[in-house]
Parts: structure tokens; sequence; C-alpha cells
């Protein structure tokens, strides 16, 4: 069987009514690694996130084939709740914190889906204001309040709540300044050497192929090239496609 804490995906096809998202994607998140999948838009990579995370059915009426498991185990059939007992957690695009609720009560829900019991979850509340002050800092206040990096901080320490054992990261640094985006990457490298595993899907390919020790290009929906990150960001298509350099 395959080793504890890997992720399989394989011969994964999704297509949502005639559009089809994703064509036979064959993809592998070693136990401790950081594993970034790179694309423009519409390239599929939100879609492989919720086929991992088993939230596709929440959109329009998506059908998958292929498959993909975890820990030796398929994921066929396995409730989203589930996956996230399992250790699997996903950090959605735009972050989605609850705006209107306090950054402390935000952190709060992320232990909800927790099997650890409230031990576990002071210890990984520790954790998140250890790895960002700043929300212990603004504990009370409305995450709605919170700038665009300190919510991606918050969506992050929201998945930390559950003691995950594989992120699945929906381009975090969207939208944000490249010092905020490069403290993001930071805190992500620190929470990998913590021994978590990271699925990044990312449009800055620069960033995620310095963090990533593997990364897959994907291209309208198929697996174009996949490698060692470094020679993907040494290989000259990657280059001109995705890092703009001529
Ligand atoms: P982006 O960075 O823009 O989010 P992406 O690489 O994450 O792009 P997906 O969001 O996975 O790509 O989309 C892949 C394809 O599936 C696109 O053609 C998109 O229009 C389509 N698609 C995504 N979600 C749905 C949906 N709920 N219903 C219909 N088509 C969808």
């Amino acid at each position: 069987g395959s080793p504890p804490g890997a992720l399989e995906v394989r011969g994964l096809s999704v297509g949502y009514g005639p559009v089809r998202a994703l064509r036979g994607v064959t993809l592998d998140v070693p136990a401790g690694s950081v594993v970034a999948v790179l694309g423009g838009n519409g390239a599929g990579k939100s879609t492989l996130l919720r086929a991992v995370s088993r939230t596709l059915r929440h959109h329009g009426g998506a059908v998958a084939e292929g498959s993909v498991s975890y820990d030796g185990r398929d994921l066929h059939g396995t409730s989203a709740a589930r996956v996230v007992a399992a250790g699997l957690v996903q950090v959605p695009e735009g972050r989605q914190v609850f705006a209107r609720m306090t950054v402390a009560d935000n952190l709060r829900a992320g232990a909800l889906g927790a099997s650890g019991g409230r031990a576990a979850a002071k210890r990984a509340q520790a954790r998140v204001h250890d790895l960002f002050p700043v929300l212990a800092d603004r504990a009370h206040q409305r995450a709605g309040l919170l700038s665009g990096g300190e919510q991606q901080m918050l969506a992050l320490g929201r998945a930390l709540m559950s003691d995950p054992r594989l992120l699945l990261l929906d381009e975090p640094s969207l939208g944000l300044a490249p010092l905020m985006a490069a403290r993001i990457a930071e805190t992500v490298r620190r929470i990998n050497a913590d021994g978590t595993s990271v699925l990044l899907v990312e449009q800055n390919a620069a960033l995620a192929l310095r963090l990533a020790t593997t990364a897959y290009v994907l291209d309208v929906g198929e697996v174009a090239l996949h490698g060692p990150a470094a020679e993907l960001a040494a290989s000259d298509e990657v280059r001109r496609r995705y890092l703009g350099v001529v």
C-alpha cells in the first residue's frame, strides 16, 4: 500500500455539464512535502482542490471520474466533514472568513470539525497565535475589519485549528501586496516544517516554485508538465509562460 499521509490522485476527470474542467489528472503529494499546482485562469486548479476536499457537489452538477486517495484509502463517497476529520483541510480562494464574527470566533469555528477535543484546540490556538500574533491582538475585532493579508492569515489560522495533516491552499497570495504575499509564503514554510503537507494552487508561479518541492502545470485541465520545482523554475517554457521571463 501507500505510505501514511500520502495523497494520490489518479486519472481524475471532472466535468461541469458540458465544461470539462479536468482531464485525466494524476498527481502525488507525498507526506511532508509542498506540492504546487500552477496554471492560468480556468486551468482547473480550484476544481482539483474541490475534488480532494469532496466539495465538488456544491458546484453546479459536477461529475468526477478517477480516484483520489489519502493514506491508501479511496475518498470516494466520503463526506467533506469526514475528509476534514481525516486531516485534509482546505483554505478556500478569497479567504471566506466569517466577516461579522470576531477573529476569535472564526478560529473557534475552525476547531469544530476536529477530532482532538478542548486540549487540542487550546494547543492549536497557541500555535496560531505564535504564527500570527496579530490574530491574538485583534481577537475581539470583527474579521471583516482586517486587511486582506490579515484575513488570509485568519483563513490559514482557522484551518490550522483542526491540526491538519494536509493543507489545501487555494491562491493564498491572491490580491496581496508582494511583501504580504512573501510573509504568507514564509508562514506556509514554517507550517510545513512542523510536519504538515501542503497542496498549493497558485497563479503566482514564482512564489509557488520557491515554496514547493514538486510542481505541476495545469493547462486547460491537463497536466502539461511536472517535476521538481527547481527544474520547472529553470525550464524555458515555464519561464516564458508563467514567470514572465522573455
Ligand atoms: P481560477 O484561477 O480562475 O479560479 P482555476 O484554474 O481554479 O481558475 P477552475 O475554477 O477549476 O479553474 O475552473 C476550470 C473550468 O471549469 C473553467 O472553465 C471554469 O469556467 C469551469 N467551472 C468552474 N466551476 C464551475 C461551475 N461551478 N460550474 C460550471 N463551470 C465551472
